[in-house]
């Protein structure tokens, strides 16, 4: 038997470590008596934090939740090595009925798990448990395959950017194939910024080799030469393993001088975010990896011809490079049936706030809000109205009730006004003041905003003076039209899109929810 215990970030922070240790005590103490040794090992993020840590028994298909050092001893004899079960620490559903596999806990049952499908099984620190799964087989294949034929594969699976911008993945690669250049370069936003946002955060710390073996692919087919892994510097676990995965890929020839003694030379390094949200914009990334001021500039000329010291550079999100080697591996359009025909494949989002339960989720794009949020996450707590969902991050949009309909895909919540930006979801319930919420946005970005044009920096702190006046009860006739004013010029004037999509909470909560305006301003006088 197998006994894996979560130990991405929030587990750990429940005392997943502790466990651990526990675990292999009783391991030890229990094997001179019986001669059964269980493998026990720590994985990644299983998604499902609030319930850490969590613990796995395979292929008994036994979960625990809550799991505390005092339970080890019970776990081993009575589990491991007895096969009896231990009811209390299995998940108890919404009806009471306890539930022993994730396969019938509410929260896993209808995810389709993709992207995540290593995450919670392997070691990430130990690369024989990925090839294990097939790691590294894609790119074996991608080594007997042209440059055309690979870009091709992922052009057929229809890829999108996962970072937010939705750009066709095949698209940029293509593109950056065809520009000739001395030094090429392939690199990975893994600056996750966003209130709320965990998806690859978890994927770096739960599976860092999908994502170099979706970074070396690209390589192969633009002709790249090095690579950089941009994480965020918060993202402390994130950054150990993935170290320690790239150490482990070189020792195994998958980089170096000579990628599977192909005589192709690609290697990555790891470059620590330096804690400004603007860094996650494309341009200001690089400047950022080259050690210049991270800020923004125009994008006349894209990165895919002069990114990187003025080479051409792939960028990719960490989501979309991890789901790389399937595509090559299993074929472009098994990925292409999951999802809608213009946003294929799934989507991780991080489903958070007023929902009873929280955490990781994947499923097919083009799912509803409602299936997310009352069929995976149970509901509002209390069983409160749903009042509206934030998506997309502090850019995106407020989605009012009416809306819950919607399917979750690139171009439907653009239509309305939000956008799926990298998948952060946040729920509100009828106690929340849409007020409040665009107020607490707009503080966030005027923070963020680098300052270097005008609309975005005056702009925001307009929006801020504005907000606050409303909620301090000094909201004045005509602030609304203000505001709507000013959000038009940020989003046609400013310079990157940052600027461009900040006025997206304030204009969605004033379409949806203007009533709350008001209310606010007429409460004043
Ligand atoms: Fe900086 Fe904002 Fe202008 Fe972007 S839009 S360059 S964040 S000031």
């Amino acid at each position: 038997q197998n006994v894996l215990v979560c130990c991405g970030t929030g587990c750990r922070a429940n005392g997943s470590l502790l466990v651990l240790e526990a675990l292999q005590k009783a391991a030890r103490k229990h094997k001179s008596d019986i001669e059964v040794s269980p493998l026990i090992k720590s994985t990644g993020c299983n998604g499902f934090c609030e319930n850490g840590p969590i613990v796995k028994i395979e292929p008994a298909d036994i979960s625990y939740y809550k799991v505390k050092p005092e339970d080890a001893d019970s776990i081993i004899k009575d589990t491991v090595l007895g096969g009896k079960i231990i009811e209390k620490l299995l998940y108890k559903g919404n009806d009471g009925k306890r539930v022993r596999s994730q396969h019938e806990n509410p929260f896993y049952a209808p995810q389709k798990k993709w992207v995540l499908h290593n995450i919670g099984e392997i070691d990430p620190t130990n690369i024989d448990d990925y090839i294990a799964r097939g790691g590294y087989s894609a790119l074996k294949k991608a080594l007997s395959m042209d440059a055309d034929r690979i870009i091709g594969k992922v052009e057929d699976s229809g890829i999108r950017g996962r970072g937010g911008a939705g750009f066709p993945t095949g698209t940029k690669w293509r593109q950056a194939l065809k520009y000739e250049s001395d030094v090429k370069y392939v690199a990975c936003n893994g600056d996750e910024g966003d209130p709320g946002a965990f998806m690859d955060r978890s994927i770096l710390e739960g599976d860092p080799h999908s994502v170099i073996e979706g970074m070396i692919i690209c390589a192969c087919a633009i002709d790249a030469q090095e690579g950089y892994m941009y994480i965020r510097d918060e993202y402390g676990l994130a950054v150990e393993n993935c170290k320690i995965a790239l150490q482990q890929a070189r020792e195994k020839g998958f980089l170096g001088d000579s990628v599977m003694g192909t005589g192709k030379a690609f290697d990555i390094q790891i470059v620590r975010g330096g804690g400004a949200f603007v860094c996650g914009e494309s341009t200001a990334l690089m400047a950022s990896v080259e050690g210049r001021v991270g800020e923004p500039r125009a994008k006349y000329i894209r990165s895919v011809q002069r990114g990187l010291w003025n080479r051409p550079t792939v960028l990719n999100n960490v989501e979309t490079l991890a789901n790389i080697p399937r595509i090559i591996q299993d074929s472009g359009a098994k990925f292409k049936e999951l999802g809608t025909e213009k946003s294929s494949g799934t989507k991780v989002f991080a489903l958070v706030g007023k929902v009873k339960r929280t955490g990781l989720v994947e499923i097919p794009m083009g799912s509803t809000l409602r299936h997310l949020i009352y069929d995976i996450g149970g509901g509002i707590p209390g069983d409160r109205p749903f009042k509206a969902v934030q998506t997309g991050g502090p850019s995106g949009g407020c989605i009012p009730a009416e809306l819950l309909d919607l399917p979750m895909d690139f171009d439907t919540l653009t239509s309305y006004g939000a956008m799926m930006g990298s998948g952060g979801v946040i729920v509100m319930d009828d106690r929340s003041c849409m007020v409040e919420v665009a107020r607490y946005y707009i503080e966030f970005l005027c923070d963020e905003s680098c300052g270097k044009c005008t609309p975005c920096r005056e702009g925001l702190r307009h929006l801020l003076t504005i907000l606050t006046d409303i909620c301090e009860g000094r909201g004045q006739e005509g602030d609304i039209e203000l505001m709507e004013k000013i959000c038009h010029t940020m989003q046609d004037a400013s310079l990157c899109s940052l600027g461009k999509s900040a006025a997206n909470p304030v204009l969605t909560t004033i379409k949806y929810f203007r009533n709350e305006y008001e209310a606010h301003i007429k409460e004043k006088r």
